[in-house]
């Protein structure tokens, strides 16, 4: 047994002062005293690690390599889709797991303290399986492991190219399964977590452009978290009208078991009545919000989604930031533009944007990892952020001020130590592998960005 004092800490119940956390051999919080006394100090004030629901690792390494105007100009978010597919024949199994290592640090360094990885750079570079067809995913697992971060692995099922049965181009090469190789890099993953409590297994058809309605509801049984990218682009809710005579979601809510498990990334573009039903399911919004400005693809209706009770937490994505405060600013800001208001997140009974931000991705990044994290509570992993309040960003706030001070003012990072299923993982702001891991990840860039 382990135990760690907070002088300040957020429990589901509110803030305390003098919280004594405990936590069991396996990372577990076994119990919670307010006003306890002894354990280990965490400097600063404690918060939940937030839980990232939504990661392409891969993509980490060409974030700021996509921004350039193509020759014929009208950038979007399919001309970036094209030379992501460019660059991302450029990984091997040892860049992939080197530069998933290096985005992982540096979100624990930030406060992320699990990831939800979407994994479809299955094959190699020319599209064959390799010897473990699971081998990718196992990669990205050795890469959680070796930063500590806690991660759900969800191997994507990916076969077509266009929405209902186009067939896939070539840059889609290495992404491509049938429903018998899919469920071989499931069972390979299954086993590599096996005993894991770190860890946790979901599935993914990536979208309705890449999977069909039968593989769908081949997937509709899975036992755990089920996420799907829908409805990110105009024209992907236009191509998804014109072949099934539905919007994205509106499919889904049609045909297929939507419910809690489920997680919807980006569910950018909803009607009313999508947004209405969507709600009604108890289904996770996960959005992106760097990511979603970065591509273009649109701003998330916040205040309707949340009138009508939505569950949502936050995703990295490509990777344009790596950071809860960074998702968090630009959620906030872009309704702040968008509706010529401000404090857009909050509620009369939250009403610091800050503190009403983290308790949804909180609850939504919790329910979208389908594992028991999100809460300093006995029963919950022993994940915790300490944020330094000494910091210049924060110095002078206190609980949810301080909150709104971490995730709206300044730049630099006032994080100063993470804790991963009991164990320490960033002190004084830095991951404590962070030279190794950063040595590695600048080799592999300088080769294949030579
Ligand atoms: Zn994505």
């Amino acid at each position: 047994m382990t135990a760690f004092q907070a002088r300040r800490a957020l429990l589901p119940e509110g803030w305390a002062s003098d919280v004594r956390i405990e936590v069991d051999a396996g990372g577990w919080i076994t119990a919670v005293e307010k006003g306890g006394k002894g354990g280990e100090a965490l400097p600063g004030v404690v918060v939940p690690g937030v839980p990232n629901l939504h990661s392409h690792a891969f993509q980490r390494a060409i974030a700021g390599a996509t921004e350039r105007r193509s020759p014929s100009g009208g950038d979007s978010f399919w001309s970036w889709r094209e030379q992501m597919y460019r660059l991302c024949a450029l990984f091997g199994p040892e860049d992939a797991e080197a530069v998933a290592a290096q985005l992982y640090a540096e979100m624990l360094s930030w406060g992320f303290t699990s990831v939800a990885e979407f994994h479809y750079l299955h094959h190699d570079p020319d599209g064959r399986p390799y010897a473990d067809i699971a081998e990718m995913a196992k990669r990205h697992l050795a890469a959680a492991r070796a930063t500590g971060i806690g991660m759900t692995v969800l191997p994507c099922l990916y076969r077509y190219g266009g929405i209902f049965g186009r067939e896939p181009n070539h840059g889609q090469r290495r992404f491509l399964n049938d429903l018998d190789g899919y469920w071989k890099i499931v069972e390979g993953c299954r086993g590599a977590i096996a005993g894991d409590d770190n860890a946790a297994l979901g599935v993914a058809p990536h979208s309705l452009r890449a999977a069909s309605a039968e593989m769908i509801a081949a997937l509709s049984g899975f036992e755990g978290v089920i996420h799907i990218h829908a409805a990110e682009q105009v024209k992907e809710v236009e191509e998804c009208v014109t072949a099934t005579g539905r919007r994205p979601v509106e499919w889904l809510l049609e045909n297929a078991p939507i419910d809690a498990r489920w997680v919807l990334i980006h569910a950018t573009h909803m009607t009313q009545a999508e947004i209405a039903g969507l709600a009604r399911t108890g289904a996770v919004a996960g959005l992106c919000p760097t990511t979603e400005a970065s591509l273009g693809d649109g701003i998330f209706a916040l205040p309707e989604w949340r009138a009508a009770g939505g569950v949502l937490g936050v995703g990295t994505d490509s990777h344009v930031g790596t950071s809860p405060r960074d998702e968090f600013r630009q959620l906030e800001t872009s309704q702040r533009l968008k509706l010529l208001g401000r404090a857009v997140a909050t509620d009369e009974a939250m009403p610091h944007p800050g503190r009403a931000l983290l308790e949804m991705a909180l609850k939504g990044g919790a329910q979208a990892s389908g594992r028991k994290l999100g809460a300093i509570a006995p029963g919950m992993r022993a994940d915790f952020v300490a944020v330094d309040d000494l910091h210049p960003a924060l110095i002078g706030r206190k609980d949810d001020e301080l909150l709104d001070a971490w995730v709206f003012n300044g730049q630099s990072n006032p994080v100063s130590t993470v804790v991963v299923g009991g164990k320490r993982v960033v002190e004084g702001g830095r991951h404590i592998r962070a030279e190794a891991i950063e040595a590695r990840f600048r080799k592999v860039m300088q080769r294949l960005f030579a």
